[in-house]
C-alpha cells in the first residue's frame, strides 16, 4: 500500500518528462516479462502515437492528482495492447492463462463427452449476474456463462501448470484459447460474438435427477427477479426484503440437501446452481449475515460489491 501511495504522490507531481520516463520503464518491464524485449522500440513507438498518449501529455500540467492516476491507469492498457501486438505468434507464455480460466462456448461440449473436462472444473455463472470485464468495468450477464474454475490459490485457469507455465489440456484447449491470439484479437472477438454459449442444459441431460432441480432453484432463484425486488427495497417497499429472503434460504438449504439426497458431489454444485446466492447478491450492495436459518440484509461500500465472477 505504501509502495502504491509513493508511486501514486510521483504521479500526481510529475512533470510531462517525468511521466514518459514513468510509462517508458513500465512498458521495458512488461516487455521483458512477455518475452519480447527486443522489440521494445517498435511497442513505444506505438504508444508515442496512439491517442491516447498524445492527449494526456497535452492536457498532464492542468489535470487535477486523481485524474493523473486514472489517465495513467488507462494508459498502461495501451502499453500492454502495444507490446502484445509486437508478436507474430503464441509465445505459450501463459500470461491470457493467468488472467482467469476461458469462458465455454457449445463447441467445447465435446471436452466433457471426451472427459477431458469435469462438471467439478467448470462453474455458472447465471443470466443477470454481474462480471468483471478485462478494462474494469462490470456487466450484466445476458446469457448464463460456463467458465472454467480458477486455481482458488493463484487466480490462474485451473488447467495452467505454474511451474512449467504449460496449460495440461493444451491439445484439447477450449474454443477461447485456440481463439486467443493476444498480438490480434480479432478471432476472439469473433468468438465471443458469433459461438453460441455452452449452458448447463447442454451439458445435464434432460432425464437427470438435477436437471429438475435446476429448474426449480431458477424459478425460486432467478437473479432478474431478485434485481427487481432489490429495487423495489431500494424504493422502500419492505416486501421485496421477504422475497430475497425466500430466495437466500432456498439456495442455502438446497445445496446440502441435493449433497445428501440425491446425492450430488460438494464440488459439483456452483456448476448446477452456480456461485452461493450469499455471495452473489453482494452486487447488489449488501452483504448477508446468516445466522441458525435466518438472513439479515447489511448495506456495504461500493468497493466492497465488487466481488463479480470474470467475463
Ligand atoms: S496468446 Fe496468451 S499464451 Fe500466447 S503469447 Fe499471447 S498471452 Fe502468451
Ligand atoms: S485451458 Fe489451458 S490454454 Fe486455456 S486458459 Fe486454461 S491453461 Fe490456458
Amino acid at each position: 500500500m505504501s509502495e502504491q501511495v509513493s508511486f501514486n504522490e510521483r504521479l500526481g507531481a510529475a512533470s510531462p518528462e517525468e511521466l514518459e520516463e514513468l510509462w517508458k520503464a513500465a512498458l521495458r518491464e512488461f516487455m521483458g516479462q512477455i518475452g519480447v524485449p527486443k522489440r521494445y522500440a517498435e511497442a513505444e513507438g506505438s504508444v508515442l502515437r496512439h491517442e491516447s498518449w498524445t492527449s494526456m501529455s497535452a492536457d498532464w500540467i492542468s489535470l487535477p492528482s486523481v485524474l493523473r492516476q486514472q489517465r495513467y491507469g488507462e494508459l498502461l492498457e495501451v502499453l500492454r495492447e502495444a507490446g502484445y501486438a509486437t508478436r507474430a505468434e503464441c509465445l505459450r507464455c501463459g500470461d491470457c492463462c493467468r488472467k482467469s480460466g476461458p469462458t465455454l462456448f457449445v463447441d467445447d461440449l465435446r471436452l466433457f463427452e471426451e472427459g477431458l473436462l469435469l462438471r467439478n472444473q467448470v462453474y455458472t455463472l447465471r443470466r443477470g449476474e454481474r462480471v468483471s470485464l478485462p478494462d474494469g468495468g462490470t456487466m450484466v450477464l445476458k446469457d448464463e456463462t460456463l467458465k472454467v474454475r480458477d486455481n482458488p490459490e493463484t487466480g490462474h485457469c485451473l488447467f495452467l501448470d505454474d511451474d512449467i507455465d504449460r496449460c495440461q489440456i493444451y491439445h484439447g484447449r477450449p474454443l477461447q484459447c485456440r481463439a486467443q491470439a493476444c498480438w490480434d484479437t480479432s478471432d476472439i472477438e469473433h468468438a465471443i460474438t458469433h459461438e453460441e454459449r455452452l449452458s448447463r442444459a447442454h451439458v445435464v441431460g434432460p432425464d437427470e435427477p438435477v436437471a429438475k432441480a435446476i429448474l426449480a432453484h431458477e424459478s425460486h432463484c432467478a437473479l432478474p427477479l431478485l434485481a427487481d425486488a432489490f429495487a423495489e427495497l431500494a424504493e422502500g417497499n419492505a416486501q421485496a426484503a421477504e422475497r430475497i429472503v425466500d430466495a437466500l434460504a432456498y439456495d442455502t438449504e438446497l445445496r446440502p440437501l441435493l449433497t445428501e439426497k440425491l446425492p450430488l458431489p460438494a464440488d459439483e454444485l456452483d456448476f448446477y446452481f452456480g456461485r452461493p446466492l450469499i455471495d452473489v447478491v453482494r452486487m447488489y450492495g449488501v452483504r448477508v449475515i446468516a445466522d441458525a436459518g435466518t438472513f439479515r440484509l447489511e448495506p456495504i461500500a461500493p468497493a466492497e460489491s465488487k466481488d463479480p465472477g470474470k467475463n
